[in-house]
């Protein structure tokens, strides 16, 4: 039996809880969710790298966690944030499976450009790695601009172009790095995406009954996807296992899936 967790705050909308815990059950392993607020993160981290095998991390401290880990990969260091934490004879190392998972999932597709919506620890992930898979020009749109402006300095640190705007800019991938089309339905977020012209549309918001954006988009790399496929990996990573999506994902949706 194995000790697994989850820290982050708040925690109620999250959906990491149920697909993780269903198939670490398997295993005879427990994913626990730590709803940590800020005053109680280092003593839960610590707790954590005392007693647990791994943790995942997600908002707000994929950016701050860093600070407290023993080793970072290569990643983690490029994009300045961690969601998945191996911990080994009490040692911490940290991984980002949500810019592998967009390595994944949009592997084979051709894009060059990218229009991103959001400049947070998620579109730094896939900015990443539309880098990596070739895109060579950002353009960045986020409700504060400062933030907005520190992504593109981010990017350009890579190498690639990148113009914060005001108005959309056709690209090959939109990206929705906001959590707008999840919690609440926002017209900003429709209005912003029908204004371009995308090839393809990668949505980090996610919802079990599809999100706004998911029933517009022609090529559409969902939330839920992606949720899948980045707890299939921070499994794979803590365990040495090869994880089946297709249990992920019943898991998720009961027999629905
Ligand atoms: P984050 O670091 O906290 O960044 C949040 C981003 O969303 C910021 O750009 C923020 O803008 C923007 N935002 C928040 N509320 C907004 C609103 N009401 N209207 C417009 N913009 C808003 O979070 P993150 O890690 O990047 O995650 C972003 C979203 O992706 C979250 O909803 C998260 O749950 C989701 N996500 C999903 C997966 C998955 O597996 N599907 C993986 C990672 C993230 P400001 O800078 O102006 O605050």
């Amino acid at each position: 039996m194995a000790l697994y967790g989850l820290i982050g705050f708040p925690l109620s909308h999250s959906l990491s809880y149920r697909i993780n815990n269903a198939i670490l059950n398997r295993f005879g392993d427990h994913y626990v969710a730590f709803e940590t607020p800020p005053e109680d993160l280092f003593a839960v981290l610590s707790s954590l790298k005392t007693l647990s095998k791994g943790f995942n991390v997600t908002i707000p401290y994929k950016k701050s966690v860093i600070l407290y880990l023993d080793h970072t990969s290569d990643e983690v260091r490029k994009i300045g944030a961690v969601n998945t934490v191996k911990v080994e004879e009490k040692r911490a190392y940290g991984y980002n499976t949500d810019y592998l998972a967009i390595m994944n999932l949009a592997s084979g597709k051709k894009i060059s450009t990218a229009m991103i919506l959001g400049a947070g620890g998620g579109a730094r992930a896939v900015a990443f790695a539309l880098f990596n898979l070739g895109c060579s020009k950002f353009f960045i749109y986020n409700r504060t601009k400062e933030k907005a402006l520190s992504l593109k300095s981010k990017i350009e640190s890579w190498g690639a172009r990148a113009e914060v705007i005001e108005e959309p800019k056709n690209a090959d991938v939109f990206v929705n790095a906001t959590p707008m089309g999840m919690y609440f339905n926002d017209d900003t977020l429709l209005d912003f995406y029908t204004k371009g012209n995308y090839k393809t549309v990668i949505d980090l918001a996610y919802d079990i009954n599809g999100t706004p954006l998911s029933r517009f988009a022609k090529d559409y790399v969902s939330g839920i996807d992606i949720l899948i496929e980045q707890a299939a990996l921070s499994i794979e990573i803590w365990k040495g296992i090869k994880v089946d999506r297709k249990d992920m994902r019943s898991a998720l949706y009961g027999n629905k899936g």
